[in-house]
């Protein structure tokens, strides 16, 4: 036998990681006084006890108190009473708080590490390696952010009370998502671990404690579902942030609809794997193994499409099933295990089943012929191929160590596969030509893309998905703005609008005035042939508008996508239509006035400022429109993260009866700024100043599509953009039940909803920019650099 031989005949010998620190850890606890409250340790009012085991074994690892509703009450209460002293503190205080944290986290790395993989069942070296590294560093870096707050977000305060609830996938590094931004914001928190992971926190909850933390801000919780609803059906949680499935997240966002809570859901995903013929295909084929097999599979953003260009399928697939091959399933706790066990039965259940059905609807699913352990919850990696578009293997997210392989002929092809899903994860695109990486990035509708890499994650850049896969962003300046409130005016409660009373179009006699529709750069007739009346401040008929239906909507979201050119404009493009526009405004000032005043009563002069702010303000949005940029991060990684602003898409408006030109005009001119198109519904009992802005847009440029105006009764067309699939957000002010409606109809697909809660805005003082980072999805396109 020669060398080389010799070589490849060798065989891995074992190198465990030893375990017993982290028995001593459990067997030193009484956990079944595992509720972390005030700074103290208690048992659940309840006395209810749940077991979490070890997935490699089955075995049993503690048995923990379930925090029922009585808990979650004490831990709210403990977080509502430390919040103010701990917003009293200076920046500089906080951030010594959240460095100590780190500091004192990174003297137990070890521990956590262990500790984390005997809980959760992943290979000691992702724990780590990854999981325990990435945490510390989100407390160090947000130590910074605590300092840099009042600077970087002036005006802005903290949400307060934070309810957080995390899931059993990354259990410290989805903590350390979570706490860290809370803190240095100024919020205090309750957080609630998954019931299959609860020990890291408990650590963590000690380090709290042990670096002297003060009592109430962090407080942690146990239990399962009953638990994680107690938290986000509490009235005194100003802000819920979710890390979990979509199904829990869409009842999440429905359970706080019209609550006033904020809200970040950071939820699944089917993410691509896009491989094309000039890719580096030994590089491509060990970033797919991070990217699938990383945690099982057990990955929010893993990689489990894969998208290969035809031309190089059958090779890259050949050394995918060869390097399969290579892969070692084991004990967690040893250092050569590539995949250990899933996290619980009911998982391994779930994957065996999708699978089987998979199969059962055309799929190959290929497994290599490893060593599985007779114990624990092991599952053989598998490769899918043969898939039908709609095969369940290609379209759910299976969480687990599956992978969906499919083909590709062109660039185009490959985006739109990658786009033919529900969620909006993550992607990684895999070619040698940067030029073609950096031109299908923007085109993927996902919040992160990784350029010749995977599973890249850093403190300072956001982290979040598009669609289904939640709003929100975690990590840097995005991940610290969902814990912060921008400064709003007070202001008065709206009252609901009053019902509109049709009038169909043979009541009228003589010629037919009705203001109509605009859709598509046309004005089109409602479908229902229903108008409404316009009355003016002294009750006389001052005109007639459309009513719009759902049809309408309907057709002005097709009207909306198709407008594209509005996306693909420069900024530059965007600014010098904006200005057009504001110009033919400020030419009709005079006109526009009358008609306000006409219609509201308001003095000349009021009218007048009013339209002198409404081109002002046109003018302050042209103008950011190729300044409202996004960043470049620089990750302690070989890597730049190109922190893209890119529109959300399609935007409803809802706009209220105050100031109804400015109302309607700071609504609509951010989302356009950014390159939305919008569906606008104008106030409904002063919609004549709407309809004649038809005429302004009509001869400032605006591609056909870009704005479109529905006037009808705001509540029940809140309620149908609210529905609609295809609209991407919605923003609304009015009263508090249209605002309730607006947020809880939007589960469908999770558009992104702002509303005033029931609040009028004054748009006089608000400033122009408050509704741009509801404008844009923030994109981090990492590229790494390098040899
Ligand atoms: P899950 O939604 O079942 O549970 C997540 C958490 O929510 C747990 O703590 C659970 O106890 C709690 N919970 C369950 N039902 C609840 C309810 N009705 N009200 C309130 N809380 C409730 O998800 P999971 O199975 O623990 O985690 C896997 C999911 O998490 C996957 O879909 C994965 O993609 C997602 N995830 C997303 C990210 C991300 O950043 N986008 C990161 C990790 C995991």
């Amino acid at each position: 036998m020669n060398i080389l031989e010799r070589y490849d005949a060798m065989e891995y010998g074992p190198a465990p990681e030893s375990r017993s620190e982290a028995d001593r850890w459990l067997a030193a606890r009484d956990l079944a006084a595992s509720l972390f409250i005030n700074g103290d340790w208690v048992k659940p009012a309840s006395g209810k006890t749940f077991e979490t085991r070890e997935p490699a074994s089955g075995k049993l690892l503690a048995t923990l108190g379930e925090a029922g509703a009585a808990d979650i009450d004490a831990a709210v209460a403990a977080a509502r009473k430390a919040l103010p002293k701990w917003q009293a503190l200076s920046g500089y205080e906080r951030a010594r708080h959240l460095y100590a944290i780190g500091r004192a986290m990174q003297r137990h790395a070890r521990l956590f590490a262990v500790l984390e993989s005997l809980d959760n069942g992943k290979p000691i070296r992702e724990s780590r390696d990854i999981d325990v590294p990435l945490a510390i560093r989100h407390f160090i870096h947000h130590a910074g952010w605590a300092q840099a707050l009042d600077k970087e977000f002036p005006g802005h305060k903290a949400a307060g009370v934070a309810g957080q609830i995390i899931p059993w996938n990354f259990p410290l590094l989805m903590l350390g998502w979570k706490i860290a931004p809370a803190l240095a914001a100024g919020c205090t928190v309750v957080l609630k671990p998954a019931e299959f992971t609860p020990l890291t926190a408990i650590l963590f909850a000690e380090i709290c404690a042990r670096v002297g933390l003060p009592k109430g801000v962090v407080n942690i919780v146990q239990g399962g579902p009953e638990a994680g609803a107690a938290i986000v059906d509490h009235a005194d949680i100003d802000k819920i942030a979710f890390t979990g499935s979509s199904e829990v997240g869409k009842i999440i966002r429905k359970a706080t609809a019209g609550t006033g809570k904020k809200l970040s859901l950071e939820l699944g995903g089917k993410s691509a794997f896009i491989v094309f013929e000039d890719a580096d295909l030994d590089s491509a084929v060990e970033g797919l193994v991070d990217g699938i097999w990383f945690n099982q599979g057990q990955v929010c953003c893993a990689g489990s499409r894969l998208l290969v260009q035809e031309g190089i399928a059958d090779r890259f697939v050949e050394k995918v099933k060869a390097r399969m091959g290579k892969l070692r399933l084991g004990d967690p706790l040893d250092k050569n295990t590539d995949i250990g066990p899933l996290v619980d039965r009911t998982q391994l259940e779930r994957v065996r089943r999708l699978v089987a059905q998979g199969a059962s609807e055309g799929a190959i699913c290929w497994q290599p012929d490893c060593a599985v352990p007779t114990e624990g919850h092991y599952h053989l990696p598998v490769l899918a191929t043969n898939l039908a578009p709609a095969n369940v293997l290609a379209q759910e997210e299976v969480f687990g160590p599956v992978l969906a392989a499919m083909t590709f002929r062109t660039t185009d092809e490959a985006v739109s596969i990658a786009n033919n899903t529900r969620y909006g994860l993550a992607a990684s695109i895999w070619s040698e030509n940067i030029n073609l990486a950096l031109d299908a990035a923007p085109k993927l509708k996902a919040g992160v893309v990784w350029i010749n890499g995977t599973n890249m994650f850093d403190a300072a850049c956001g982290f979040g998905g598009y669609r289904e896969s939640g709003f929100g962003r975690e990590g840097g300046r995005e991940g610290l703005a969902e814990y912060l409130v921008a400064p709003m005016a007070k202001s008065a409660d709206l009252a609901p609008a009053k019902p509109v009373e049709p009038t169909s179009a043979a009541d009228g006699v003589g010629i037919d005035r009705t203001a109509k529709l605009y859709i598509g750069g046309k004005q089109v007739r409602p479908d229902g042939a229903y108008s409404m009346p316009v009355t003016g401040a002294k009750g006389r008929l001052a005109g007639e508008v459309g009513i719009g239906s759902r049809k309408d909507i309907r057709d002005a979201v097709s009207a909306a996508h198709a407008a594209k050119g509005w996306a693909a404009a420069t900024g530059y493009n965007r600014a010098q239509v904006l200005y057009f526009f504001a110009e033919n405004l400020d030419a009709r000032a005079g006109e526009f006035a009358a008609r306000i005043t006409d219609l509201t009563g308001a003095s000349a002069r009021a009218s007048r400022a009013e339209v002198d702010l409404s081109v002002e303000r046109l003018f302050a949005l042209a103008g950011l429109a190729d300044k409202y940029e996004g960043r470049v991060h620089q990750p302690p990684a070989r890597a730049v993260t190109l922190a893209l602003h890119e529109p959300v898409g399609v935007i409803g408006v809802v706009a209220s009866d105050d100031q109804p030109l400015l109302g309607l005009i700071s609504l609509i001119a951010p989302a356009l700024t950014m390159g939305n198109s919008v569906v606008a519904v104008p106030s409904a009992r002063h919609a004549l100043v709407a309809t004649d802005l038809y005429q302004v847009m009509e001869t400032s440029d605006l591609p056909a599509g870009a704005v479109n105006i529905v006037t009808g009764p705001a509540r029940d067309l809140a309620k149908v953009l609210a529905m609609h699939d295809d609209v991407d957000g919605l923003w609304v002010v009015a009263d508090k039940d249209t605002c309730r409606t607006a947020e809880a109809e939007s589960v469908g697909n999770l558009k992104r909803v702002w509303t005033s809660n029931g609040k009028s805005v004054d748009w006089s003082v608000q400033p122009h920019d408050l509704l741009l980072p509801r404008a844009v999805e923030v994109k981090n396109v990492w590229v790494p650099y390098g040899d």
